[in-house]
């Protein structure tokens, strides 16, 4: 196919409205239809009826994947909206992580292949592992870490950052990742709020073919973060780097002497893992509280079913560690469930676009996880980067992050998957712990929708009054209590119940708007405050966006209301196009049309751009607030999340 036929292809097989069905081989020896057999479930229908029964069904499932040191007395103890889960059970998650595969074959096996940017490469067994994390666990130990105290890391995606998680959950400590592409500042603001008495760090990393000086920028955020007392900063790049003799520790000179065992805390259940930020798209971000078992249960479930995962993978999650994904399918879910991962450290296109499709080819990676913001950049350089490699390892995909536009989510099937990987597109968030409305290996697809909630979960959409909707929108709710879910945000338990259990009884508020159509499948339209009013339509920006990225010489655009006098709201979009494409007036008014056309008139931008890009959060998400704000002359609010401002100047040049 010649690439100008392709956007066409795609554009047919939206238009069909066609289901995806999985391979039966996939259907057939996946984990979860194995499970269903020793079940005696027959259909995965079935088995969502049954888990309705949570109590039942997490205990089940909880066989499967934890081995606690103490069994639990109760399953649930629902105090709304506070849960405890495997209540009086003594557990650690870090002895489903390290410790338990050490007995077995999987001592030997690679937990994580690491390639770097600048292409050097280290592969750490799951015994390697438990030995590194041991000598950290007994580092943090003899400087005073104790069970409870809050150990801040600002680490690169590389293998000490999941070893530094797993030290700290080790020996009972509160770990808080901050996102190492932050600044002092959104650094300084995370590390005050969780009030860390250690922050480890490392000298720096390669992005882009250049050293970030992170020790630096980790040094500005703790001077105004009296709370830290020491730093642990690890020798990634070996430069020289400013030194507080009184405050500072080489992380090889600290475990150099350390025991290679250490044992691990026998903990409660209950007691807090980690505390994360959300990423911060709708404003000042909120602390999360994650608990050991019910995060272990969670985690490793819905990744043994929705990615299937086996011995015989090799699993690559493209996000960052100091994201929940990172936290909960790159660290925990993975490691309990013995899998190799991949762990690349650099940029997507460096130093050329096709860097993910030479991993995949050179490591045979069977599982790729990924995000729409990622998909659409591979989008823009085009699918003859991908063709130079050969990706038929593949057998699964995945996105997350935000709603996959179907004409991405068609892109990614054809021209990654070769039409023969199903996409597992998971909805869920940093309060969710784990995936909560995702397809499984067995579910029919529609590009552009997670489907249905996993068993065990239960999902509705309802308007203000609290009436269930089906087939238009309102805001999603959760139904019911589950494991892995959030425990309460870090000193704030009155924001907790406002943002999620204010505003029907009994609900947890996601804070996106969905739609469930005919087949039971919800389609998330987007966040709630994103959703603008139009001569009496409530649409929302993301079904303009997608529609603008549906036209093959779009990539990527945003679009935000302003407010009009007759209207209610008037349509700004501003739009990416994909490379080698000129903007003109003709392309303007064709791409205003096709808006019109897809949606009706009513959606037809009054006002369309051309930018280079558009301001996302480090997570990769657009951050539609400070577009809107930027129009309107607005203040800009936090912009510590804002991984881009010089696309915010863009907008400000375009209007
Ligand atoms: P904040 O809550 O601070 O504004 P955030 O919501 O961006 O930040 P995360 O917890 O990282 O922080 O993201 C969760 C959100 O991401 C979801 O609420 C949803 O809006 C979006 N999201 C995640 N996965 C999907 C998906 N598969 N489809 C649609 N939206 C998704
Ligand atoms: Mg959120």
């Amino acid at each position: 196919m010649s690439e100008s036929q392709e956007p066409i292809a795609i554009e047919a097989l939206l238009k069909e409205k066609r289901v995806f069905h999985p391979p039966k081989e996939l259907v057939e020896q996946s984990n979860i239809k194995q499970w269903m057999d020793a079940h005696g479930i027959k259909d995965y229908e079935e088995l969502r009826e049954k888990a309705k029964n949570i109590e039942w069904f997490w205990s089940e499932v909880a066989k499967e994947v934890v081995e606690w040191y103490e069994p639990y007395q109760k399953v649930l103890e629902w105090n709304e909206p506070f849960s405890k889960w495997f209540v009086g059970a003594k557990y650690n998650i870090v002895h489903d992580s390290l410790d338990k595969h050490v007995k077995t074959y999987r001592k030997n096996k690679v937990a994580y292949i690491f390639e770097g940017e600048p292409g050097d490469v280290r592969k750490l067994t799951y015994y390697d592992l438990y030995v590194e994390v041991n000598k950290l666990a007994n580092a943090l130990k003899q400087i005073g870490v104790k069970k409870g105290d809050r150990v801040g890391i600002y680490l690169p995606m590389i293998p000490e950052l999941p070893i530094a998680a797993l030290a700290c959950a080790k020996i009972g400590a509160v770990h808080s990742v901050v996102f190492s592409g932050f600044s002092a500042g959104g650094l300084a603001q995370r590390l005050e709020d969780s009030e860390a008495k250690v922050l480890i760090t490392c000298d720096g990393f390669f992005r882009r073919g250049e050293v970030v000086p992170l020790k630096e920028q980790a040094d500005e955020a703790i001077s105004k973060c009296p709370n830290v007392k020491t730093v642990i900063v690890y020798k990634r790049v070996g430069r020289e780097v400013p030194w507080n003799t009184e405050r500072d520790r080489w992380w090889h000179e600290l475990t150099a002497g350390q025991p290679a065992v250490c044992e691990t805390e026998k903990l409660d259940s209950e007691d807090l893992l980690y505390i994360l930020y959300t990423s911060g798209t709708t404003g000042k971000p909120k602390g999360v509280m994650t608990a050991h078992g019910g995060y272990a249960v969670g985690t490793a479930i819905t990744l043994k079913w929705v990615f299937d995962i086996k011995d015989t993978d090799i699993y690559w999650c493209t996000a960052d560690i100091g994201w929940v994904t990172g936290h909960s399918y790159i660290v925990y879910a993975p490691l309990i469930l013995g899998a190799t991962s991949i762990m690349y450290e650099g940029a997507p296109d460096w130093p050329e676009p096709d860097r993910w499709w030479q991993i995949v080819e050179k490591y045979g990676v069977t599982i790729l996880y990924t995000a729409p913001t990622a998909i659409r950049m591979h989008m823009r350089f085009g699918e003859k980067w991908a063709n130079k490699h050969d990706l038929s390892t593949l057998r699964l995909l995945g996105s997350v992050g935000e709603t996959i536009n179907p004409e991405a989510w068609m892109w990614y099937y054809i021209h990654i998957g070769k039409q023969k990987c199903p996409i597992m597109d998971t909805w869920w968030q940093t309060e969710t712990g784990s995936f909560v409305i995702s397809p499984v290996p067995l579910t029919p697809l529609k590009p552009g929708t997670p489907t249905k909630p996993l068993p065990g979960f239960s999902a509705g959409v309802f308007d203000d009054s609290g009436k269930l909707l089906q087939g238009v929108g309102g805001d999603l709710y959760l139904l019911s209590p589950w494991p892995s879910m959030l425990r309460g945000l870090y000193k704030d338990l009155d924001r907790y119940k406002r943002t999620y259990w204010s505003k029907i009884p009994h609900q947890y508020l996601t804070g996106d708007k969905a739609r469930v159509d005919e087949d039971g499948y919800i389609w998330v339209q987007g966040r709630a405050d994103d959703i603008l009013k139009v001569a009496g339509h409530r649409i929302g920006n993301y079904e303009i966006e997608s529609a603008l990225v549906s036209h093959p010489k779009v990539s990527e655009a945003v679009v935000i209301g302003k407010p009009h006098q007759i209207k209610g709201e008037s349509i700004v979009a501003f739009v990416v196009l994909r490379e080698g494409v000129t903007p003109s007036e003709e392309l303007r008014a064709e791409l205003r049309e096709h808006v019109a056309n897809q949606m009706g008139k009513i959606a037809r931008p009054d006002e369309l751009w051309f930018v280079k890009d558009v301001p996302k959060t480090r997570s990769g998400k657009i951050m539609r607030r400070v577009v809107r704000a930027k129009v309107l002359g607005e203040p800009l609010g936090d912009l510590s999340t804002l991984r881009n401002p010089e696309a915010v100047d863009e907008i400000a040049y375009a209007v």
